[in-house]
């Protein structure tokens, strides 16, 4: 097996939960690698929502998706991911992306923060539908993240174990703060027998 990376790990589960015309929500842009993969799985008949709060982020982000033929079912969003709740119904999404910390190459002030990232895990999390995914990659070192990091691990604990499974992954052989990936699952209702 090839080696395997933090973003190799989470999109493995996006692969298998995001169907052709689902809803999904990319809640950090970036680059728009998160949101190609969410097009490209949810196809024409389906949409995507992409959030930044940097300009630069979203043009990068719309460059890949025209070069990939993608933009059609693509709505990027000026915004902080703690509004999606604006932008979405309640349980109408199948799955939401979280890659915290900073834009490669950019400032790291712009990187996600605690308070920011707690509201909108939570708005999220309401517009997650019955048997939807939410992955968060956490990224930590040098000077940033570390609090984020605590914060959102804190948070997921607290998450009811009957309405959601979470699951807290580690690379635990690697050194300097590898990232750590957490998939939260909204589970679907209990079949009545
Ligand atoms: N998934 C992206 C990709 O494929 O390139 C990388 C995301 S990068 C690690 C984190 C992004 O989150 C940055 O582009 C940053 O501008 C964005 N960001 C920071 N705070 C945000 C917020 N409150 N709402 C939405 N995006 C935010």
């Amino acid at each position: 097996m090839k080696n395997l990376t933090v973003t190799d790990w989470y999109r493995q589960f996006v692969r298998t939960q995001v169907q052709p015309g689902d809803l999904c929500i990319d809640a950090t842009a970036g680059n728009g690698n998160d949101t190609a993969l969410l097009c490209q799985l949810t196809g024409p008949t389906g949409q995507v929502l992409a959030f930044d709060i940097q300009e630069k982020a979203l043009s990068s982000a719309r460059r890949r998706l025209d070069a990939l033929g993608l933009s059609d079912n693509c709505r990027l969003i000026l915004d902080s991911h703690e509004f999606m709740e604006n932008y979405a119904a309640p349980e109408s999404v199948s799955c939401i992306t979280f890659n915290l910390g900073y834009l490669p190459g950019s400032d790291h002030r712009t990187s996600t923060h605690a308070a920011s990232t707690l509201r909108a895990l939570a708005s999220g999390l309401s517009l997650l539908k019955p048997g939807g995914l939410m992955t968060v990659c956490i990224y930590s070192g040098r000077d940033t993240g570390f609090e984020e990091r605590d914060a959102v691990l804190s948070f997921v604990r607290t998450l009811d174990s009957r309405k959601y499974l979470v699951i807290q992954s580690e690379y635990v052989n690697r050194p300097n703060h590898p990232p750590i990936p957490v998939l939260i699952i909204r589970l679907p209702p209990e079949p009545v027998i």
